[in-house]
């Protein structure tokens, strides 16, 4: 008998009908490392059901039926941008009709607002403005860190944080720029990174599609910088335009080969991994102390969570495509989940994957995360939507409980939030 029939009945996971996937299978429940070969495999079957069954059993043995959401509001600062990426319906020139740029004191007033609704964290970010010095960045983190203290402000995509390099005259001096930039945002009051900018790190689909934007690498080298200083960041992927499924897969390769050089030393020290390789999602038996880093247990910073974007054509340079359909996401979900086994959260980013698709891959393509509540995101609207797209707590307990899930509240870094009201803390 094969050895994948042996696993087949001794593991809880759905059986796999397809027998191309058999050895996928074996590697999932043994907790081993899937190859860019073996992503293929889960993108060719047939058998979508068997590879949501597997994303899901690594979902369950990382968080049981825990599903993470938070309090947060998304400051969009300014849609004016230096660059026209094709696939983006969110950049304008200054002075083109709707155009917009927040002052300083408007920031502040967000960042008020959103404190004395309960929010527990800013995501800030923006085009690439070609005016605005570096001093304007380091006063809007200020302005909010002063208002609302209590805030995480994650803030600035790579893309953003290379602009920031150049504008302040640190862009030549390669790493040490880009460090003495985050060291200066620190200071003014940053907490972490969020994922943005990244798209598919691969150099035709750069060129093709956003050309003028910085390359995989370099978005990379920032959150390896940041990574080292102990910042957290996230880690998005936007798919379904003129990138194909390999091109996907090499960019989840990439990012797990990241974490494993950020998660090296914590690894070491829980006898987790083998050395070079860090894998998080096996089975419970694999893990003698910790499976996941924490603050607590990891002083550097790691990519935190894996965020699948589909792209939206609507109002973009490529709006001749239809778009990845909902199965796609699905299955693309899944494999991340899948694929990425070092990296502890996959995020159903509701506002771009809807919120009843959001719920059906947590449910069973693999994610653990909703992200939250926002109330204003203004880069992508999904068909039909205006800019004001707001779910509320009750909402999101609904959507995550109708799945079978308990929902938990955390912070940016994960820990769990007590909350009564607007009133909140973390342990
Ligand atoms: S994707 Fe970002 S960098 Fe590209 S045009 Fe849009 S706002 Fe500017």
């Amino acid at each position: 008998m094969p050895s994948s029939m042996t696993s087949l009945q001794t593991t809880p996971a759905r059986s796999v009908s397809d027998p191309s996937l058999h050895a996928v299978y074996d590697k999932v429940v043994a907790g081993e490392r899937l190859t860019i070969e073996d992503g293929a495999a889960l993108y060719d079957s047939s058998d979508l059901w068997s590879v949501c069954g597997m994303a899901d059993l690594v979902r369950r043995r990382m968080h049981g039926d825990t599903a993470f959401y938070n309090v947060n509001r998304h400051l969009n600062y300014s849609n004016v941008c230096a660059l026209s990426c094709t696939f983006c319906a969110f950049a304008r020139k200054r002075g083109e009709e709707g155009a917009y740029e927040y002052t300083i004191e408007e920031v502040r007033k967000e960042a008020a607002a959103a404190a004395s609704q309960g929010a527990t964290e800013m995501h800030v970010v923006g085009g690439l403005h070609p005016y605005h010095p570096f001093d304007f960045y380091t006063d809007m983190l200020q302005a909010i860190h002063e208002e609302a203290p209590c805030l995480h402000i994650k803030a600035f995509t790579a893309v953003e944080i290379v602009h920031l390099a150049r504008i302040s005259k640190r862009g030549r001096d390669g790493a040490e720029g880009i460090r003495s930039v985050l060291l200066d945002l620190r200071a003014a009051g940053l907490g972490s990174l969020p994922g943005g900018g990244a798209e598919v790190f691969d150099d035709r689909v750069h060129d093709e599609a956003f050309k003028g934007k910085i390359r995989g690498d370099a978005w990379m080298d920032v959150h390896r910088i940041a990574h080292e200083l102990g910042i957290h960041t996230n880690a998005t992927m936007l798919y379904g335009h003129v990138e194909n499924r390999g091109e996907r897969l090499k960019h989840m390769h990439l990012l797990r080969g990241q974490q494993d050089a950020a998660l090296h030393e914590w690894a070491s020290s829980q006898g987790i991994g083998d050395g070079s390789e860090v894998v998080l999602s096996g089975p419970d038996a694999n893990y003698p102390a910790e499976r996941l880093p924490t603050t607590r247990t990891c002083d550097r910073g790691w990519y935190q969570a894996c965020i699948p974007l589909p792209f939206v054509p609507d109002d973009s340079a490529l709006e001749r495509l239809y778009g990845p359909s909902g199965v796609e996401n699905l299955r693309t979900i899944a494999i991340a989940r899948l694929m990425l086994d070092n990296i502890p959260h996959m995020k159903a980013f509701w506002i771009m994957q809807t919120l009843p698709a959001s719920q059906l891959m947590l449910q069973m393509g693999g994610a653990d995360d909703i992200d939250g509540t926002v109330v204003w995101y203004d880069i992508t609207k999904v068909d039909g939507c205006g800019t004001h797209q707001e779910t509320g707590v009750q909402e999101l307990h609904r959507v995550l409980r109708e799945a079978g899930l308990t929902p938990v509240e955390r912070d940016t870094l994960y820990r769990p939030v007590t909350r009564d009201g607007v009133e909140w803390s973390v342990d």
